[in-house]
This record gives structure tokens, C-alpha cells and sequence, in this order.
């Protein structure tokens, strides 16, 4: 069988153009277009690894139960629960993050996503400073130049360059790569820096110098000459640089996980995003984030229109109250606040700070995933998770551009149709529960 046009839910590229061709029977699949981190998620759908059975705890160990025991028991925990956190991964869909969200909402509890933990500062900046900003489709059709700073997509996004950035002809750019300049600012010489037009090494930690420093340039105000110590950037680099930027009939500034989290995090990106509204004052210039997970964006395009604020939300009050650092998922585990957590396709226990991880192996914890991960072992109930080939949804591309995917094969659970449908069944015996 084969499907056409399947969307892959692993990075912030949320590549839709995927030809996946299986035999339910064999349990063999060939996925093209996709990179091989995209071909190995595919492939999750027929590993022996898979979790198709509830679990629950028993005498320290999971072990495999019916749905309704898991369901009950995972039920228990929330309604019991006084200080729930509900995280929300990425590989999933926003229908089910709102579902998660509004639970969090009904319980008093918090609310978090991968952001807390990655691109937090992007979107806090986003909201300070405003964001000049275009869909990848108007990129690949008119960019010219192409900046990637902090970030290395040949590596972290592999078809960003392919698809959409860097080799695609566009209508205004048909010659492709041909058309286009590329610019690397790293501290590293990277992959991605390899295949650049100019690499500017710049020290680690100066990114909010450097951009201040362009920036004013450009507005003509002088800058001190200490600049090329603070950022170990050639002044002649600085101004080849604006050169370019200024030569460019559409520019382009990607930043990535490397200025998220420069000194002065959400500073740092307003800098960026405040630059590439300077640059507007002499051509067409964007920005955008590389958003590590899939739909990481739409976790926060879905809490902002629902609370107002795109990560660490708090709703103990009543109302939604916004304060990372009090509320973010690694501070509240570090502090032992929370005295429930359900975790839907993230996987905390590998990606935490130590102390959050030994305090959540002491938390009552819900797990919904499609494989196991350090989190599921510290669960006490593991609900399998739907692969996002197996239901349909919608999923935010890294430009926050909703797309919505179709569902491909039928998935071997017979309990849950979606993640969604999950957290659903789940919220109405909460809901029991507690009238
Ligand atoms: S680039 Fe990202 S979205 Fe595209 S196939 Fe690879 S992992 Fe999937």
C-alpha cells in the first residue's frame, strides 16, 4: 500500500511531501523523501518496540493491563492530584494539546511544552518585539540571501536547506542555489557553515552584541572599534556583511537554538527580530526560527489563542498567569512543586536537568507514547500513544503555518482512535471523578 503525501512529525520542517509505501502484513515500509530521521519515525509504526499494551506499576515494575485499569487508575492521579503539570510534547497533534491544555485549565494546574526547553526565548522575544516574518513558500520563491545564525540545519533540520531555504527554485529565483547567498554565524565551523558563500566565527555568547552593533551601523551611528574583541568579528567582516544584506532584493535571517540561548536569551532574539526591522528601512528582509520538534509551534500558537501566553502556564488562580523560571516545567520539577505529571509524546527523563528528573521519578507520572523512553520507565501508567500516520490532525510547520495531515494506515490499537481521542476518554473520568 502506499500513501501519498505523508507529513512527518519529528522536526520543525513538517515535510509533507513524504511517499511511504508498507505491507501491513510483512511489517516492512520504504519511505522516500524523507531524511533518515524522518524514515526512522515512520519506520516506529512496525518496531517490535512499540508499546501497544497499557501499562501500570505493580511492585516497581510496568506491567501490561487493559485499557479501562490504565485509563482508571491514570484518572485517580489527576482528580487526586492538587498541582498537576501537563506537558506537551511535539510529535503530536495540536488537537490533542488543546485537549491536555484545557485539562490543565480545569484542574488548576500548569501547562508547558517543548518550548520551556528550547525556542522559550524566540517566542518570548516574538512577543516583545514583533516579528517581520514570511511562510517558507515566499522564502523559496524570493530569497536571495539567506542567513542562518546560531544554528546548523544540515545537521539539526536536514531538508530545511533542500526543500525550502537554500537548493529549491523558486519563481523569482530559478536558478536555485545559483540565485542565493548563504551566510553562517556560528562559533563553530559546521557542516552548514561548509557550504556557505561567507562563515563568520563569532565568539560564544556575543550575539546580542553583534546584532546591536549591525544594527547601528545600519541606523549610522558609530561603533566602538572593542566590538572586534567582544565578538571576535573583523570590522571589515561586519560591514562585508551589511554589504550583503543591504545588496539582497529579499533577505532572510533563520536563528536557531544557538542565540536562544546566547546571553541575554529573549533579549538576545528581540535584538534579531528589532535588526530585521531596521533592515526593512533599505530592502525586504524576514526572520524565522528552526524549530527543533514538529509541531513545537503549534503548542504555542494553540496555548497563545487559548490563554494568551505560548508556554508555562498556570491556571491555579483560576486564570491564566504567564512566568517562566516560576512556571516552567524543569524549574517546578527542580523545586518538587507539581505532585502529578502527564507527559504526551515528550520524553522528559532524557532531556531534564538531574534534580528535575530524581523529582520526577518521585511524582506519579501518565505517559502517553509510542515507544519506551527513560519517562515511560519512570511511569506509573503508560497509555500507548496513536503515531501520527495512524490518525489525523493538524501539525504548526516552523513558519506557524497549520498543516493538516491525513490519516495514512489504521493504527493496531483497538482502545483509541488518536492521542487526542486518549486524552479525551481520559478527561471525562477526571471530570467524573471530581463532580
Ligand atoms: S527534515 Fe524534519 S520534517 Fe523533514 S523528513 Fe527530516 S525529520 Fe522529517
Amino acid at each position: 500500500m502506499i500513501i501519498k503525501d505523508a507529513m512527518c512529525s519529528v522536526c520543525g520542517a513538517t515535510c509533507d511531501d513524504l511517499t511511504v509505501e508498507y505491507d501491513p502484513e510483512k511489517k516492512t515500509m520504504n519511505v522516500q523523501n524523507a531524511c533518515r530521521m524522518g524514515s526512522a519515525k515512520l519506520h516506529e509504526v512496525f518496531n517490535e518496540h512499540r508499546i501497544t499494551s497499557p501499562m501500570v506499576k505493580k511492585g516497581g515494575n510496568l506491567v501490561e493491563c487493559g485499557w479501562d485499569e490504565a485509563l482508571d487508575r491514570a484518572a485517580d492521579i489527576l482528580a487526586g492530584a492538587d498541582y498537576p503539570l501537563f506537558f506537551m510534547g511535539s510529535e503530536c497533534f495540536s488537537e490533542a494539546q488543546l485537549v491536555g491544555i484545557k485539562m490543565a485549565e480545569y484542574l488548576g494546574g500548569n501547562v508547558d511544552g517543548n518550548a520551556t526547553i528550547c525556542h522559550g526565548p524566540t517566542v518570548m522575544g516574538i512577543q516583545d518585539a514583533g516579528l517581520v516574518t514570511a511562510t517558507m513558500g515566499e522564502v523559496k520563491n524570493r530569497a536571495d540571501l539567506i542567513i542562518y545564525w546560531g544554528t546548523n540545519p544540515i545537521e539539526s533540520m536536514p531538508r530545511h536547506m533542500s526543500h525550502y531555504a537554500v537548493f529549491p527554485r523558486g519563481y523569482f529565483t530559478k536558478a536555485g542555489r545559483r540565485n542565493r547567498k548563504i551566510v553562517v554565524v556560528d562559533p563553530r565551523k559546521t557542516p552548514s557553515a561548509n557550504i556557505s558563500d561567507l562563515f563568520i566565527q563569532i565568539k560564544p555568547g556575543t550575539d546580542y552584541e553583534l546584532f546591536a552593533a549591525i544594527r547601528a551601523i545600519l541606523k549610522g551611528n558609530p561603533v566602538d572599534p572593542s566590538i572586534e574583541d567582544t565578538t571576535g568579528v573583523r570590522m571589515d567582516d561586519i560591514k562585508g556583511l551589511i554589504e550583503m544584506m543591504k545588496g539582497a532584493k529579499f533577505g532572510a535571517i533563520f536563528v536557531g537554538l544557538g542565540t536562544a540561548s546566547s546571553f541575554g536569551k529573549y533579549r538576545t532574539q528581540a535584538a534579531a527580530m528589532h535588526l530585521v526591522q531596521e533592515l526593512n528601512s533599505h530592502t525586504k528582509f524576514v526572520m524565522g526560527a528552526l524549530r527543533g520538534h514538529a509541531n513545537v509551534a503549534g503548542f504555542n500558537q494553540v496555548l497563545s489563542y487559548y490563554s494568551g501566553y505560548p508556554f508555562s502556564v498556570n491556571y491555579s488562580k483560576g486564570y491564566p498567569r504567564f512566568n517562566p523560571g516560576e512556571f516552567t516545567t524543569v524549574d517546578m520539577l527542580a523545586k518538587g512543586e507539581p505532585d502529578a505529571v502527564l507527559c504526551l509524546a515528550g520524553d522528559l527523563g532524557a532531556h531534564l536537568p538531574r534534580k528535575s528528573v530524581e523529582n520526577l521519578s518521585k511524582t506519579p507520572l501518565i505517559t502517553i507514547d509510542v515507544a519506551m523512553t527513560p519517562t515511560t520507565t519512570l511511569s506509573e501508567v503508560v497509555l500507548p500513544g496513536v503515531h501520527t500516520i495512524e490518525s489525523e490532525g493538524t501539525m504548526y510547520r516552523l513558519d506557524n503555518v497549520p498543516l493538516y495531515s491525513r490519516k495514512g494506515m489504521e493504527s493496531p490499537l483497538g482502545f483509541t482512535k488518536s492521542d487526542e481521542d486518549t486524552l479525551n476518554q481520559l478527561f471525562e473520568r477526571v471530570k467524573k471523578r471530581k463532580k
